[in-house]
């Protein structure tokens, strides 16, 4: 009975069929009527107007714990790269030396009963060495060789980053760290809520130390020692929202500095066996949070810091251990963190470790088949006419001293369009990859990364590299490049659609791209200049105006509520906000340039600013688990997506004309918010 019930659920269910890999890449239109809800008012409800079809028709697939237009062409490019992945990881001739990694890397990774048959074995050299220190002294190398070889984060992290006062170097960052779960703030808050999640995290870190081999009462001791460390630490490192000021994150010294904070700690060995001895210059992110960990290190007896370690290894190793392990991890961090129901498929989780791990190899193969030359020039033209919207509204913005705008205008000129993929790929040569020895392969990778990361340190910046890959569906400006980085993968139908008008283009990709620019212009941004050093070139008075102006879009954001009683953190999300309301005002410029003198028509019903408007919002259709919006509400610097487009729009009078919206309707703001 129970069966036939079950095959009767999944039979009316097709939404959820097995997927199976792309062959190419399926068309969703830019601008999808039937994804709106056309009974709403869109003066009431914009965002249920232009997706309230999408969000009922889109139900959140059990293996994820949100479900958006960008998450589902993500997944799409996935299993497009499926079916690359699976071609070549045929063992056989004609295959690239970059071919042949990917390749046999993901039929490693799909060879379930090796890796099941290997258990938690692969663990134990790390657990070996932790086991065998006899003091302290043993720490550092123990550390290091765990950081670079598993990616773990265990009581702080290393790695290398643009020098914020000279942008032509690249210096050693210390970073804080230490924690398992993933924001100081879910060991701080005590609410109900927030002690319940913590409670059920002591009891995944126990069930993990038994999957070690540790009998029940010493696995909940354990445990419990592990959450009074991260605690502490929790405590003593920033909020994310101090964490948006870049001069609270810039403490330059030298070694003898940096050994004078953790006296107990010897980062001699410790850099030696990360393979960058000697090095002299370094940034402290925080400071205090180094003194604390000193004081942690003299205070903790060998034994605590060995319980602590074991789970951390554990912690990082876990996802490419047997089922036991991936089930486990997945159970707190995937089921109850976020609310997912099922773990991932194993292709889906392979197809992801690829991208992270030999992300521009597997990239090369996506953009070789998905992103034409066409696309490109397209896409650039795009962004050139944003660029030169942001250019006309500074020479015309009244706030602004003329001072203050030529510094702003050679900031402006100065920014980089990379659109797409990297000019050169990146060279995994010296990853050996094997195709009976999947952990070991994550392990040669994760060294590699480290290496390649940590090698950056004392040579000039690469300002080609890219911090995302070619398939990801997604953008970002970085405030030391400043350069704005457009990856293939959301340069794709629904977001950009050749097919389409420029209308819901420019409303939606142009928004993107206007929010990347912007951001070269927020509250965390402006603190870069052309060149991307920390310097305040602004005046006293020109910073007064903007922060007035940004304190706005704070005050409004902080009243939208995200899940029951919790409301947005608009100090966290100010940068993003400030974007989403500047990148649309830019691209409605910039259509309106680019139309000038033709005359768009309607379609559909909709006139072309309606399409405008509703093109963008159909980028921000969602829909979120509840455990998924808490989470997101203490690590997400982007507000949900209903804000991101009825925020907007409030304080757009272009909206408001183009939908004929009467004073006083709940989408028109009688005090609106305007930065850029
Ligand atoms: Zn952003």
């Amino acid at each position: 009975m129970r069966k036939l019930f079950l095959l009767l659920a999944l039979a009316s269910c097709p939404l959820f069929a097995a997927e199976t890999p792309l062959a190419s890449l399926p068309y969703t239109p830019g601008l999808d009527v039937s994804a709106m809800d056309k009974s709403a008012d869109p003066c009431v409800d914009f965002y249920r107007y232009a997706c309230g079809g999408w969000i009922k028709n889109n139900p959140i697939p059990p293996d994820e714990s949100r479900w958006s237009v960008y998450g589902k062409l993500a997944r799409e490019n996935q299993r497009f790269l499926w079916g690359i992945l699976e071609g070549l990881a045929k063992n056989g001739a004609g295959r690239s030396a970059a071919q042949q990694k990917i390749g046999d890397y993901f039929a490693a990774c799909m060879d379930e009963a090796a890796v099941e048959k290997s258990g938690g074995r692969p663990l134990k050299p790390h657990l070996d060495r932790i086991f065998r220190m006899k003091s302290m002294r043993d720490l550092p190398a123990v550390l290091a060789r765990l950081h670079i070889e598993t990616a773990s984060g265990a009581f702080f992290g290393i790695d290398s980053n643009q020098d914020y006062a000279d942008a032509t170097r690249v210096i050693a960052f210390a970073a804080a760290g230490g924690l398992g779960l993933p924001d100081r703030d879910f060991y701080t808050k005590d609410d109900d809520k927030s002690k319940e999640l913590r409670t059920r995290y002591a009891a995944h870190v126990a069930r993990m130390f038994g999957l070690l081999g540790d009998p029940p009462g010493a696995a909940r001791r354990e445990a419990a020692k592990v959450i009074e460390i991260e605690t502490v630490l929790a405590k003593a490192s920033l909020t994310r929202t101090q964490r948006r000021d870049p001069h609270q994150l810039f403490h330059k010294t030298d070694a003898k500095g940096l050994k004078a904070l953790t006296p107990g700690f010897d980062w001699d060995v410790y850099l030696k066996t990360a393979g960058v001895a000697g090095l002299n210059t370094f940034n402290v992110t925080e400071p205090e949070f180094f003194k604390e960990l000193d004081k942690q290190w003299q205070s903790l007896g060998l034994a605590d810091i060995k319980t602590y370690l074991r789970w951390h290894a554990a912690h990082a190793g876990a996802p490419f251990l047997s089922s036991t392990f991936v089930n486990e991890d997945f159970d707190f961090f995937g089921r109850t963190l976020w609310g997912t129901p099922e773990l991932k498929p194993r292709w889906k989780r392979c197809v992801a470790l690829v991208d992270a791990q030999l992300g521009e190899a597997l990239g090369e193969e996506f953009v070789n088949r998905a992103f034409g030359a066409e696309l490109k020039r397209k896409t650039l033209h795009m962004t050139k006419q944003i660029e030169q919207a942001m250019h006309d509204e500074l020479v015309d913005l009244d706030w602004m001293s003329a001072a203050t705008k030529e510094k702003a205008l050679e900031k402006l000129r100065a920014m980089v369009n990379k659109i797409g993929y990297p000019d050169k790929w990146r060279d995994y040569g010296s990853v050996e990859v094997r195709r009976d020895d999947f952990f070991g392969n994550v392990a040669r990778a994760n060294l590699f990364e480290s290496r390649r990361n940590l090698a950056k340190i004392g040579k000039p910046v690469d300002r080609g590299e890219w911090r995302m890959t070619p398939p990801t569906v997604n953008a970002y400006y970085n405030p030391q490049t400043n350069d704005i980085n457009f990856a293939a993968g959301v340069l794709q139908p629904p977001l950009y659609d050749p097919k389409m008008d420029d209308a819901p283009n420019y409303g939606n990709t142009g928004g993107t791209i206007g929010h990347e620019l912007t951001h070269g212009f927020d509250d965390e941004g402006r603190h870069f200049d052309a060149r991307g050093n920390l310097r305040d070139w602004w005046t006293e008075k020109d910073a007064k105006e903007f922060n007035d102006r940004a304190q706005c879009i704070v005050d409004q954001y902080a009243r939208y509520t995200i899940v029951d009683d919790v409301r947005i953190n608009s100090k966290l999300t100010e940068g993003e906000d400030i974007a989403d309301l500047g990148g649309l005002v830019l691209a409605w410029l910039a259509w309106k340039a680019e139309t000038a003198g033709a005359r768009p028509e309607s379609r559909d019903g909709f006139t072309p600013e309606q399409r405008f408007f509703v093109g963008y919002a159909q980028w921000a259709c969602e829909r979120h688990r509840p455990e998924d919006l808490r989470a997101r509400a203490l690590t997400d610097a982007h507000s949900p997506g209903k804000y991101r487009v009825n925020g907007l729009v409030v304080n757009m009078p272009e909206f408001e004309r183009a939908f004929s919206c009467k004073a006083g309707a709940p989408m028109v703001r009688e005090n609106r918010c305007r930065v850029w």
